[in-house]
């Protein structure tokens, strides 16, 4: 392996809105590399056993198909490894969503690069930005032989957490205006489970009893997300807040929560009506973050706005996930954007306003927090990670953006805008 890599555009993280970004800029021409630091690709997919996509479709009982391109690509492929792709409105909630099994994830985010000229590395992680006053350079990765650098002209971060910008000393955002984030969890998978979908108030009435019972869960809502037809399940209530992302404060929430899982374990097999011989499978690997740091872009997504359905001239994607916000033990709350209705996202929320050839994608857009609690999902995650990788293969090192031109060649590959 060349330990100085150069190309057109360079992504940090495999997830979603990374693998949608790596694959849109090779597709628009630019030589490019995506770095993810897990052995696998998938984001919190694989990584936090997150098995149901959102943000593909409206909500309502007419709910229309609002990410096409890169992400539905990734659905087909998903079908065709047995994934039921149809969308399954939930009894609890009204949303609209398509469950899936992760290991299937890790497959169908091989073949999607294995069949894409991206130069892509599982095992590196980037440690470090070179910032020259504003143009991002190279990043510097390690791996078990050392370290190796990326060069290149233009960036995309797709972290997750907004690592990129993060270490390249540019500010970014974190939770609301009084700096709180939603809860983090960390699902784990439950089989020999019923056959059949699991509602959210019975899971409510069995942690009611399991807690007045003296077993120590601290969440008493939430969701096991399977298909009706398995008996299998991934529960992802146990949860927690993360103040930041030092390995200090992740040590000690890693081992809360996996304590709080087998807490779970209890309170189901005592309470939930057929769960009596239900086993634990897997928890994690990681913690899921819901919420962490967010870029400052050009534009700024509020959420008091996309819950009307704006609809702009700029628009690069769509989202349709109403804000679901995870801040109480007791509630998840939903401000729910209209039936059948989507927002458009502009381009400018993906550009980092501080930096001339830096572009997020996925969770750490430029949003506000309520805002947050929609664009943060999967399906919404594909839409501005095949924007951003279009937008930096086309301006490389160039402050300027052109959104026609970012929207004809969107169009070109498939995407809605
Ligand atoms: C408990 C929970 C439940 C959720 N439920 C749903 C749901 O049902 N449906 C849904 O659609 N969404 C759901 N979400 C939201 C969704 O999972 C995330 O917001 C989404 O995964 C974000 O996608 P992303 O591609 O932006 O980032 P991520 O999925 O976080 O991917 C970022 C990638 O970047 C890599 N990375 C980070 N830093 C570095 C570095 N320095 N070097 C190399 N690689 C790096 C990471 O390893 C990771 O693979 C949920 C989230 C949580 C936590």
């Amino acid at each position: 392996m060349n330990r100085n890599i150069e190309c057109d555009v360079a992504v940090v993280g495999g997830g979603a809105a990374g693998i949608a970004a790596a694959i849109a800029s090779s597709r628009t021409g630019a030589k490019t590399v995506l770095i993810e630091r897990n052995p696998y690709f998938g984001g919190q997919a694989t990584n936090s056993q997150v098995t149901a996509y959102c943000g593909f479709f409206t909500r309502g009982e007419n709910y229309d198909q609002v990410v096409m391109g890169i992400g539905n690509e990734v659905l087909k492929k998903l079908e065709k490894l047995g994934t039921n792709i149809h969308p399954r409105p939930s009894k609890s909630t009204g949303n609209v969503s398509i469950s899936f099994n992760p290991e299937h994830i890790k497959i169908v985010m091989d073949q999607m690069l294995e069949e894409s000229s991206v130069e892509y590395y599982l095992h590196a992680q980037m440690y470090e930005v070179d910032n020259n006053n504003g143009l991002i350079e190279k990043i510097k990765c390690t791996d078990d032989e050392g370290t190796f650098t990326v060069k290149a002209k233009a960036f995309v971060d797709a972290s997750g957490n907004a690592n990129l910008v993060h270490f390249a000393g540019i500010k970014t955002n974190w939770g609301d205006d009084e700096g709180n984030v939603q809860q983090s969890s960390l699902p784990f998978r439950i089989d020999n489970i019923p056959a059949r979908e699991i509602l959210k108030s019975d899971i409510e009435a069995a942690l009611k009893k399991a807690k007045e019972a003296g077993i120590p869960i601290r969440k008493e809502t939430g969701l096991i997300i399977k298909v009706p037809t398995n008996t299998y399940g991934y529960c992802t209530i146990p949860s927690t807040i993360v103040p930041d992302l030092s390995a200090e404060t992740l040590t000690k929430t890693e081992m809360d929560l996996r304590s709080q899982v087998h807490s779970y374990v209890e309170a189901f097999q005592k309470y939930l009506d057929g769960f009596q011989n239900m086993v634990i499978s897997s928890s994690g690997p990681a913690v899921g973050i819901r919420e962490a740091r967010r870029i400052i872009g050009d534009k700024m997504l509020k959420g008091e706005e996309i819950i009307l359905a704006p609809k702009s001239d700029d628009s690069i994607a769509r989202g349709a996930w109403s804000p679901e916000m995870h801040k109480s033990n007791t509630s998840i709350k939903y401000t729910h954007i209209p039936d059948n209705e989507y927002f458009s996202i502009p381009l400018g929320c993906l550009k980092v306003r501080d930096a001339k050839n830096l572009w997020a994608a996925g969770r750490t857009i430029s949003t506000d927090s309520l805002a947050l609690g929609s664009v943060r999902v999967m399906g919404t995650g594909f839409a501005t990670g095949q924007a951003a990788g279009v937008a930096a293969a086309l301006t490389l090192q160039n402050e300027n953006y052109d959104v026609k031109k970012v929207q004809e060649e969107l169009l070109k590959q498939g995407a809605l805008i």
